[in-house]
């Protein structure tokens, strides 16, 4: 029997139906909240050109410090919370907000659906480049009944993880009354969304529903699981294991002080490479030993078993997969040309992450039939086509 589920993500329904590819690097219309010029450029190339020509560097720097030194504490106390998996870019956050410009971070850690031995070394790795680290991991039992919840109906089963990667560093922050939060990059300007957030320091919590949270909050994601689906009930949780899926209300945050997420990258320009370099120099940063499914780079989102799913599926539902992600970003950076991005996501787009399928249809307890049915059904009819029993991805970049 095929898979039917209820059309709780939306972006999928909204992306265009004509695929255009961007003219310089390798980023299609598809992705949610894009924008294209007149001539075919992506709002990731145009943000890369402003961050080039258009913003004085040494003036945000300026603005930097004086956000940390309106935060600054004398008393001992942390200053500045750094959510942090150990990967590249928040370890790099964290250590240059200690080293170079003299706060006190306390880093935090919601724990991945499974960690890599290579993830829980360079989370240790970066605790041990002088850090207090709080690690939160979530009720084992409820977080995969959830994880296969978010990959029925949303496709995607890390969305789990996202939940309580961002709203678990706010409720730190308010309990330690620590009224900074500092994140790495601004997905939005760094990846070709809105070009509206170029000039915004931070993103207020009223704006993450719609661009981390799918849309849907998390109460009405688990009311409808539990109304829905045989596998979940309240017997699985009691209340206080709900309470890091959820920020702190808007309400709440005023009251702590905190504005929202802060991004490193709107004071310091971001260069996901040079960040690597910086964290194997500075924080005992060890790359994968190999190269990751559905790309060519050893460097980036390391730490899950399961985050090669939440590409895949990013690749049946917009046609943009993990390739593209790095590739976009290095061309943009000046280190690919975009026939070198190409040539890398025709041999890599799309890839199957198959070192961990087995574990990941564990870790959900579904059959790899139901596995196929979920895929099945996020195949937007404009972007794939059967051919001969296979699935033909029909627009592949040219
Ligand atoms: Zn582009």
């Amino acid at each position: 029997m095929t898979f039917q589920r209820a059309d709780l993500e939306k972006q999928v329904l909204d992306s265009p139906k004509e695929v255009k590819w961007c003219t310089r690097c390798v980023v299609s219309n598809q992705r949610p909240r894009i924008i294209f010029n007149d001539d075919g450029v992506c709002s990731g190339c145009l943000n890369t050109d402003y961050k080039n020509n258009n913003v004085d560097w040494d003036e945000r720097e300026r603005e930097l410090v004086d956000l940390l030194n309106h935060h600054r504490r004398n008393d001992g106390h942390w200053d500045v919370i750094v959510p942090s998996s150990g990967g590249k870019d928040s370890s790099y956050v964290a250590h240059q907000l200690r080293y170079k410009y003299g706060m006190n971070p306390l880093t935090v850690t919601w724990s991945p659906l499974k960690y890599t031995d290579i993830g829980r070394k360079n989370l240790q790795a970066s605790i041990d480049s002088g850090f207090s680290n709080i690690l939160s991991t979530p009720n084992g039992i409820l977080q995969r009944k959830l994880a296969r919840l978010c990959l029925e109906e949303l496709g995607d089963a890390f969305h789990v993880f996202v939940l309580g990667q961002i709203s678990f560093p706010f409720h730190m922050a308010a309990k330690l009354g620590v009224k900074l939060v500092f994140y790495g990059e601004n997905g939005e300007a760094e990846y070709g969304g809105d070009p509206e957030y170029l000039d915004k320091p931070y993103k207020p919590s009223s704006e993450w529903l719609n661009q981390h949270f799918k849309g849907i909050s998390f109460k009405e994601l688990l009311e409808y699981g539990i109304k829905n689906k045989s596998y979940i009930s309240e017997e699985d949780y009691a209340d206080s294991d709900l309470m890091f899926y959820e920020p702190p209300s808007s309400d709440q945050l005023e009251k702590a002080g905190i504005l929202g997420k802060h991004f490193f990258s709107y004071y310091k320009k971001w260069i996901p490479q040079e960040n690597y370099y910086y964290v194997v120099e500075n924080c005992g940063f060890k790359p994968n030993p190999e190269r990751n499914e559905g790309t060519y780079s050893k460097y980036s989102s390391l730490d899950d078993m399961m985050d090669g799913f939440h590409y895949y599926l990013r690749y049946i539902k917009f046609g943009l997969g993990r390739c593209m992600e790095d590739a976009a970003h290095e061309i943009r950076d000046g280190h690919l040309t975009r026939e070198e991005g190409i040539a890398l996501m025709e041999r890599y787009e799309g890839d199957f992450p198959k070192k961990y399928f087995q574990e990941f249809l564990e870790y959900l307890d579904i059959t790899e039939d139901h596995f196929w049915d979920i895929v099945d059904s996020w195949r937007a009819p404009h972007l794939w086509e059967k051919i001969n029993r296979e699935w033909v991805f029909k627009h592949p970049i040219k």
